[in-house]
């Protein structure tokens, strides 16, 4: 089965493939605060494919805003995806 074909992060560019994270590892809150994302708890996430410990992609549905501890999407607290800041991975 190698016909599944996945979305394309924004902001990473890499396939959402299982167990690929999310290189972008920080918010940046409308006062211009860097704040860490809140990393994938479960094994694999259902969303966005992220690995445990890992950040999810932008635009999960499980991503939580480290602020409120609400639902990243459209939560307030955040300046939305595109002032993520990217964190390389090494
Ligand atoms: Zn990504
Ligand atoms: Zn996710
Ligand atoms: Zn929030």
């Amino acid at each position: 089965m190698n016909d599944k074909t996945y979305a394309t992060c924004e902001l990473c560019e890499q396939e959402m493939k299982p167990g690929t994270p999310c290189t972008y590892t920080h918010f940046k809150l409308k006062n211009g605060t860097i704040i860490e994302k809140i990393m994938t708890d479960e094994p694999v996430c259902p969303d966005c494919n992220a690995p445990m410990g890992s950040p999810h992609h932008p635009g999960c549905d499980n991503e939580r805003c480290p602020v409120c501890g609400g639902q990243a999407i459209g939560c307030p607290c955040l300046d939305g995806v595109h002032d993520l800041k990217k964190v390389p991975r090494t």
